[in-house]
């Protein structure tokens, strides 16, 4: 039917579109095998902040080498001459975003304890348990110098989960690495019963440490690792949601002031305690097994991003005490839902949601047929945005949508569609009329 697989490879010969934006930002999806969606967005080297923790490459951590191998093809195939000179800017920019390495070997006068921290946890997606590196997770290393004082550094994990963390002189005593679920200024998880901590776990302290000491994996204990799972799916969003600032929204710029997502989590939180975002608390609340599913934190974190875009605003939503992408509802629900069911869906570069025990729901009915109910259901709303905003669609990619929802608060779809996307300069005609069609949703008169 209307899946749209994007193959790497058909990527890198043809559908790249060149942005709008003489920034070259760009999102992929694509599909390794049989079950490994990935997301790679980049921009150039120049950037207005830390490159190592912005650039993006994302992807399952486990195809991070596969898709950097790839670039690496792609690249020698347009040395040779027929692929378009953009193919080859990305092809080098994936490739400078895939470094995994934090770029720069320790001084010989410092003193570091390096590793790879990663999570083993149950992923509802692909149904197995893989360890996993975690990303942009924060490390503090923690120890005394040769007077007995107090040294320490901090700084953030590569996208491949590796840290150095490193002080100066040498030699240190007493050496640990804190390894937190928290990007600063970005996200943390912390812990539903005690919500000022966010969760972390510490390294078996190093009696001495001169030179470099290797501590090679950091694996998260079981009863964290939930947290370093959510806050890889929040990082999924982080990379793809293209933007020149290191905030959730482009009208902040700096990380001082960036306005951080709170997801509050605990293994133990009960199935019907969580799972939604709470926008009085001001946070995302999952019970013990949501971590699981990609797809439902990223829900989640469609909503909470719908918030922070709208500037505090967020539609009136009725009849959507219980919601289901294939049955219709109202048109508040369904926009609400569909639009955080389509986030999801385009980070993880699929067409279907996926609950914490695995249970699929795809946003079509099969057999080329969408759910019923038009606009006021939940999966057509979720799968119309996602052909506007392919890469081989009007709108190329999301950025304009995300950009929109800064100027123009849609209280539904239909005026998504015919007020606010007129209003911000995307088509509601021709084809992008047309591409509703098949989801039951009819503007063109
Ligand atoms: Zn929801």
């Amino acid at each position: 039917m209307r899946k749209r697989i994007f193959p790497l490879v058909f990527i890198f010969r043809g559908s790249f579109r060149k942005p709008a934006s003489p920034t070259l930002n760009a999102i992929f999806s694509g599909k390794i095998g049989s079950q490994t969606e990935a997301i790679v967005c980049w921009r150039p080297a120049a950037t207005p902040f830390e490159k190592d923790r912005y650039d993006c490459f994302h992807g399952r951590p486990s195809a991070a080498s596969y898709l950097c191998e790839r670039g690496q093809q792609r690249t020698a195939q347009a040395r040779r001459g027929t692929t378009a000179a953009l193919s080859l800017i990305a092809s080098a920019a994936l490739l400078s975003g895939c470094a995994s390495s934090p770029g720069h070997e320790p001084a010989s006068d410092q003193s570091c304890l390096t590793g790879t921290v990663v999570y083993e946890h149950y992923d509802a997606e692909s149904g197995s348990t893989p360890s996993l590196p975690a990303p942009s997770a924060t490390w503090t290393l923690s120890a005394v110098d040769g007077d007995g004082a107090a040294v320490s550094a901090t700084g953030s994990t590569a996208l491949d989960g590796s840290f150095e963390a490193c002080v100066d002189g040498g030699p240190i005593y007493n050496a640990t690495v804190t390894v937190s679920a928290e990007n600063e200024g970005v996200w943390r998880v912390v812990d539903t019963y005690d919500e000022s901590t966010v969760f972390a776990f510490s390294s078996e302290p190093v009696a001495e440490v001169s030179g470099v000491i290797d501590l090679e994996t950091l694996a998260a204990p079981d009863d964290v690792a939930g947290a370093f799972k959510a806050a890889d799916s929040v990082s999924r969003l982080y990379a793809a949601r293209g933007m020149d600032t290191p905030c959730w929204t482009p009208n902040l710029a700096t990380l001082a002031e960036c306005r951080p997502v709170v997801v509050s989590w605990n293994s133990e939180v009960p199935e019907n305690e969580g799972g939604w975002w709470d926008p009085e608390g001001d946070k995302i609340v999952l019970a013990g097994a949501d971590p699981s599913s990609q797809h439902l934190v990223l829900h989640e974190m469609g909503h909470w991003w719908s918030g922070e875009l709208y500037g505090g605003w967020f539609p009136e939503v009725t009849g959507c005490e219980q919601h289901f992408v294939d049955h219709p509802s109202t048109p508040s629900c369904a926009w609400t839902e569909g639009f955080a069911d389509a986030v999801a869906a385009w980070v993880l570069g699929d067409r279907a949601y996926v609950l914490a025990d695995g249970t699929v729901t795809p946003f079509e009915a099969g057999e080329g047929l969408p759910w019923e109910g038009g606009d006021i259901t939940q999966g057509n709303v979720a799968a119309a945005p996602l052909d506007l905003w392919a890469f081989d669609g009007p709108d190329g990619t999301w950025g304009a949508n995300i950009s929109l929802m800064l100027e123009h608060p849609s209280s539904d779809f239909r005026e998504y569609f015919l007020e606010d996307r007129p209003a911000a300069g995307l088509s509601a005609t021709g084809e992008a009329a047309d591409l509703l069609l098949p989801y039951g949703i009819d503007y063109r008169g």
